[in-house]
C-alpha cells in the first residue's frame, strides 16, 4: 500500500480509538488495560516502516540523475542505481533488506510492542510512546503483507532472511490484479478523509460555541 494511505489508515484509526478511550477512561485488548494513547508516535510508526527505503529511493535517484542515467525501476541494473536498488538489492543485499525489515517484518515489531508495554508497565514514560508506534508498524505490515506479490516484508525476520508471503494480490502490480487494488485503495483514503474532515470541522464548531459561551 502507498506510505501516505498508511497514514490515513492510521489517523482515523487514531480518532475511533481516542473516542472510545475518552468514553470509557482507557482502552483494553483482551482485558489488559493499553497505555494511553500517543498520537505522534502513532501516526510517525504508521510510515516509518517505509521510511528507510524511501531514503534510500532517493538517494538512488539523485545519483542517476547526476550521472545522467534515466531513472527507471525497469533499467538494468548494472547501469542505473534505482533499478539496481529496486531489483536487485531489495531481494539480495543485506543491509537493504534488514532496512526495509526493520519496522516492516512482525518479529520486529512485536518485540519493540512488548518491550514499549513493559516500560509502560514499569512506569517509564517513552514506553507508551513506543507501544503506539509499534501499533501502527504491525498496522502497516498487516496491510503490506496480503497486498505484496514478491516484495512484501520478510516474515520471520530476523531469524529467516528468505521467507515472504506471495500473496496473489498486489497494490501496485497490473499483472497481480493492481489496477483493481489502486482505485480501491484511493477510494478508502477518500472516505476516510471525508470522515476526517468532517471530525475536525465538528470539532471546531464545538470549539468555537464553546469560545462564544
Ligand atoms: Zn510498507
Amino acid at each position: 500500500m502507498q506510505t501516505y494511505s498508511h497514514y490515513i489508515i492510521t489517523a482515523a484509526l487514531n480518532r475511533v480509538w481516542k473516542k472510545h478511550e475518552q468514553s470509557r477512561g482507557s482502552l483494553t485488548l483482551a482485558g489488559y488495560t493499553l497505555p494511553p494513547i500517543k498520537t505522534a508516535p502513532l501516526m510517525l510508526g504508521s510510515v516509518l516502516p517505509d521510511v528507510p527505503l524511501i531514503l534510500l529511493s532517493l538517494g538512488a535517484m539523485t545519483y542517476d540523475r547526476m550521472h545522467g542515467i534515466q531513472m527507471s525501476f525497469a533499467n538494468d541494473p548494472a547501469h542505473s542505481l534505482t533499478a539496481w536498488l529496486f531489483e536487485y538489492a531489495f531481494f539480495n543485499v543485506w543491509w537493504v533488506k534488514a532496512l526495509h525489515n526493520l519496522f516492516h517484518a512482525p518479529l520486529m515489531v512485536l518485540a519493540y510492542l512488548l518491550i514499549g508495554y513493559g516500560l509502560w508497565r514499569q512506569g517509564r514514560a517513552w514506553g507508551a510512546g513506543l507501544f503506539w508506534l509499534a501499533i501502527a508498524c504491525l498496522i502497516h505490515t498487516a496491510i503490506d503483507i496480503p497486498l505484496h506479490y514478491d516484495d512484501g516484508p520478510l516474515l520471520l525476520f530476523p531469524f529467516n532472511w528468505t521467507l515472504r508471503f506471495y500473496s496473489p494480490v498486489s497494490y501496485w502490480d497490473p499483472r497481480r490484479y493492481g489496477n483493481i487494488v489502486a482505485p480501491l485503495e484511493h477510494l478508502l483514503d477518500l472516505g476516510l478523509l471525508i470522515y476526517l474532515g468532517l471530525g475536525w470541522w465538528r470539532g471546531r464548531t464545538l470549539r468555537r460555541q464553546g469560545a462564544v459561551a
